[in-house]
């Protein structure tokens, strides 16, 4: 077991609806350390690959990226969650529904920040059903630049996410895989 696995253990609370509380570690207060021991891993799992930027969307991936950011030397541009609408020409957009907030949002990352020469990293807190990283995919492809890999902190196994993007031949790395998760017994298994 690793060290996510181990704080999600002791720490995470299932919720109703498949959510997975993790405000005391992860999405609210953040354990640093946590996070690096993760920058870490992920550094050695995409060994090899040349990557020199990291993507992720606002809010609760850009911690998490920020200190993975360390471990590759690599900026972090991170997709803004936008109202506006008349940014095209000088914006990336992409349409992502949130799978907590069940709404959707437009996400946008400036032209300046993304280009054909980027080799790209995708970083996110959780993989549901796909939808953000899809977005962000979308987004990745429309600059012409490369998905070189996406680390993901925890991906819940039992939704379609996981498959969805394996099937489209990424390097997918999860760091925790839930499968199953019981909100009664508060029970969590990992894969
Ligand atoms: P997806 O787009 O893959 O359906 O969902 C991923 C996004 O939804 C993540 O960026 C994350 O913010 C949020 N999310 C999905 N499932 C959970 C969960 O169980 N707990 C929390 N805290 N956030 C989640």
């Amino acid at each position: 077991m690793n060290c996510l696995e181990e704080k999600i253990l002791k720490d995470g609370l299932v919720k109703e609806g498949n959510v997975l509380k993790v405000d005391s570690f992860l999405n609210h207060q953040m354990d640093i350390d946590l996070f690096n021991e993760m920058g870490k891993e992920w550094k050695k799992r995409f060994e090899g690959k040349q990557i020199n930027k990291i993507l992720t969307i606002e809010a609760s991936g850009i911690g998490i990226a920020c200190i993975a950011a360390q471990h590759f030397g690599v900026p972090v541009v991170f997709a803004k969650k936008s109202k506006s609408i008349n940014l095209e020409g000088e914006m990336y957009t992409a349409e992502v529904e949130s799978f907590t907030h069940k709404n959707k949002n437009t996400v946008i990352v400036s032209k300046k920040f993304l280009n054909e020469n980027d080799h790209v990293l995708l970083i996110d807190d959780f993989l549901a059903n796909g939808c953000a990283l899809q977005g962000l995919i979308q987004i990745v492809q429309s600059a012409g630049a490369t998905v070189e890999g996406i680390g993901i902190a925890i991906e819940k196994g039992f939704q379609s996410g996981g498959t969805i993007i394996r099937n489209l031949g990424y390097q997918l790395e999860s760091l925790a895989i839930v499968d199953d998760m019981n909100w009664e017994t508060g029970e969590i298994k990992f894969r």
